[in-house]
């Protein structure tokens, strides 16, 4: 299986002349636990977004309220949740994988199993310090679909499948599934595209491109606003602000250059919705954290919440993080 993707890679490469490769990636003979994880998440990350547009089409979303009207959970969570972790458990059985939805143990349905792994994934060399990581170091965090409260209300292309990578406590690698890519753009457009990155390696499946230069484009949430969230927004000083959906779809607004800044003043995202979007905007030199500067947290004994927010740029992180408003910073510890 090949894809079409476009293709990014952090650092102009220098190449050895000997083997024609990056210094500091190997290709192991026989592949490495991590880059045989990236290349199997892929292929279950592209079977969720699969499911995630089925059960749009067959009509019936199931939507449950979790903890309050804007915190939803439909079928699609649910089948979506599912496969993931089930296909992932049954080839990595020594992995932890945290997954957002909480579901009632039970007996996965074979047609929801992935088995299948990219190999465009599988041929691309593993960084020389992950190279011998071993599955049970490895912490998976996964949101079955990130945007719920959008993908109910029809705002399709807000929603992605995310699957993020964590080794001590460090994002590396993740995989971003957005099913509806394309989807208003006409029948000949290839519906549904996947994200991919690891620290080191860098960033594949779009085109890397700057947000407007000196124009201060902020994205937001729009379903999970409050007073804190627009304090700090204004206070950047904003040309435009931008209400979306989702994680995954504000990371990708940033790396695909329709917004300067992920501005989120409060709680409520949590690991499973930075986790894989915190490493692609990494693995192209991009910045994440909590709205007061601090690295986010992902081994698996980390309170699952993001309390203290998120704050992500490509560029100018430092004109961002200057202005964060001491009222703000001091409401949202940490
Ligand atoms: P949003 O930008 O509102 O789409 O939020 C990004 C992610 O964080 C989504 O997965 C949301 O479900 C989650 N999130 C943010 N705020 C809240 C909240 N107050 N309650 C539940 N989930 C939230
Ligand atoms: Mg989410
Ligand atoms: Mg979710």
């Amino acid at each position: 299986m090949l894809s079409s993707c476009g293709r990014f890679v952090l650092q102009p490469p220098t190449y050895d002349l000997l083997t024609g490769r990056r210094p500091g990636l190997i290709m192991a003979s026989g592949h490495t636990v991590l880059m045989r994880l990236v290349a199997s998440a892929y292929s279950i990350a592209q079977k969720a977004g699969t499911i995630v547009r089925r059960v749009i089409a067959e009509g019936d979303l199931g939507i449950v309220e979790k903890t309050c009207a804007t915190d939803l959970q439909t079928k699609a969570d649910r089948l979506a949740q599912m496969s993931i972790c089930s296909s992932l458990a049954r080839k990595f059985p020594k992995l932890t994988i945290i997954g957002e939805e909480d579901l009632p143990f039970e007996e996965v349905d074979q047609e929801l199993i992935e088995d299948g792994q990219w190999e465009e994934i599988l041929q691309q060399p593993c960084p020389t310090q992950y190279s011998a990581i071993k599955e049970e170091d490895l912490v998976v965090w996964v949101d079955p679909l990130d945007g719920t409260k959008e993908y109910t209300e029809g705002l399709l292309d807000n929603v992605t499948v995310l699957i993020g990578i964590a080794y001590e406590g460090k994002a590396i690698a993740g995989v971003i599934n957005q099913p509806y890519y394309n989807y208003q753009a006409g029948p000949d457009a290839t519906l549904g595209r996947t994200i991919w990155g690891v620290l080191g390696l860098g960033a594949f499946g779009f085109q890397l491109k700057e947000a407007p230069a000196g124009k201060h484009i902020i994205t937001t949430t729009r379903s999970h606003s409050n007073k804190l969230v627009t304090d700090c927004v204004t206070a950047m000083n904003p040309d435009d602000v931008l209400r979306v959906g989702g994680a995954g779809n504000k990371i990708i607004q940033l790396i695909e250059g329709k917004a300067s800044a992920y501005v989120f003043a409060s709680p409520g995202c949590k690991k499973w919705d930075t986790c894989a979007p915190e490493v692609i905007l990494h693995a192209v030199g991009g910045k994440l954290t909590d709205i007061h500067g601090n690295a986010l947290q992902y081994n698996k004994e980390v309170k699952h919440m993001n309390s203290a927010g998120v704050l992500a740029t490509l560029r100018d992180y430092d004109y961002y993080a200057s202005r964060v408003p001491e009222s703000v910073k001091n409401a949202l510890v940490p």
